[in-house]
């Protein structure tokens, strides 16, 4: 059955013969796995994929990383991390330099580890970097409850959280088509998908497998040719059309919505999220009274235009020269999800 849905999709996508079509993979990590999975070579040429900007360690602005270090090296503080975020270079120094200069960097595997890191280590103040979409703000909101529930002082959020449906809007005229990503519309459902298609906005949103992604860039193909927006949940065995309920209520307690930087977008309003009023003493910008940080990225990179599908990695001048995932220049080239390292990964000018 499944082959023979994975064969259907092929004659599918491989019999398109239409003008050029541009369909842009909101997800880093479905990026990673149209590569992983060989999906880009059956591609028609007049099929182009392009990678958008929902690769959370690859949006974050680097003022974020000039934030963290500065908590860390000018605060003391202890900074509780997912591990790509320490490669990412700052205007200064990444977190993984300012580690060598004394800083101190704990690598976590959830903001629920930070959580737990902080109770169990009182004399320190321990901040977590809270980066990611809708499917990570859950757990940095439950984490914020947790440490108020047990009365630590010592535990705050350093927030870059970030929402996608005004950034869907700003990059609708990118692409013809999302591939919008699973995970995000597992927590927020299909409503606002459905709400773009009367904006022009046509989407399908997709899981991981091989036949999910090849039957997503079917759909796509099939319902482009018929010349009307649409949008189709091609993972309906995880989304469902209100998302998930206990996700939602435990994020709009604990936090509110805020305008928000994205590397290479600028400031999109009310794109991000941050602590609400009440929570404030666990906002590390309040508690540490951070000034306004601007920073500086290397003028060299392209991840801007990257995540905004302007251009593809190989264009930009130092992809696979300066700029390695063993020395990165930008964030795309550091995370996993990120585009520069998916192409680098894979096999640089495919479809490029
Ligand atoms: S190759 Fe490196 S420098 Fe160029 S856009 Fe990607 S991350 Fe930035």
């Amino acid at each position: 059955m499944a082959d023979s849905i994975k064969k259907t999709a092929k004659e599918i996508i491989q019999s398109y013969n239409g003008p050029q079509i541009r369909i842009m993979e909101v997800c880093g990590t479905h990026t990673h796995e149209i590569f992983r999975l060989g999906i880009r070579h059956i591609l028609p040429e007049n099929i182009e994929l392009i990678s958008g900007p929902g690769c959370p360690v690859c949006v974050t602005p680097v003022g974020f990383i000039d934030e963290a270090v500065m908590l860390a090296l000018d605060h003391n503080a202890t900074i509780c991390t997912f591990g790509d975020l320490v490669r990412v270079p700052g205007s200064e120094m990444s977190l993984g330099e300012a580690r060598s200069k004394g800083a101190k960097v704990q690598i976590v595997y959830s903001p629920i580890d930070a959580y737990e890191y902080a109770k169990e280590h009182l004399e320190e103040q321990v901040v977590f970097l809270s980066v990611g979409f809708e499917t990570t703000t859950p757990a940095s909101c439950l984490s914020v409850k947790k440490a108020k529930d047990a009365g630590l002082t010592n535990f705050a959020l350093l927030t870059a959280n970030k929402t996608m449906p005004r950034a869907y809007r700003i990059l609708k005229d990118s692409a013809d088509a999302f591939l919008y990503p699973g995970h995000v519309h597992a927590i927020i459902g299909t409503e606002l998908c459905e709400s773009l298609v009367e904006e022009g906005v046509s989407g399908v949103i997709t899981g991981f497998t091989v036949n999910e992604i090849m039957t997503a860039l079917a759909v796509v193909i099939t319902k482009l040719q018929q010349g009307r927006s649409f949008f189709k949940n091609c993972y309906p065995r995880v989304v469902t059309h209100e998302g998930s309920k206990a996700a939602q209520v435990v994020v709009s307690e604990i936090m509110e919505d805020c305008d928000s930087e994205w590397r290479g977008l600028g400031i999109i309003p009310n794109s991000g999220l941050k602590l609400k009023e009440t929570y404030k003493d666990f906002d590390a910008r309040v508690k540490f009274r951070l000034p306004e940080v601007k920073g500086r990225s290397n003028p060299a990179c392209r991840c801007g235009d990257v995540l905004q599908g302007k251009c593809k990695p190989p264009d930009c001048k130092v992809f696979g020269r300066g700029c390695t995932p063993l020395h990165p220049v930008g964030a795309c080239m550091v995370s996993n999800e990120g585009a520069c390292s998916a192409y680098y990964q894979y096999g640089g000018n495919i479809n490029g």
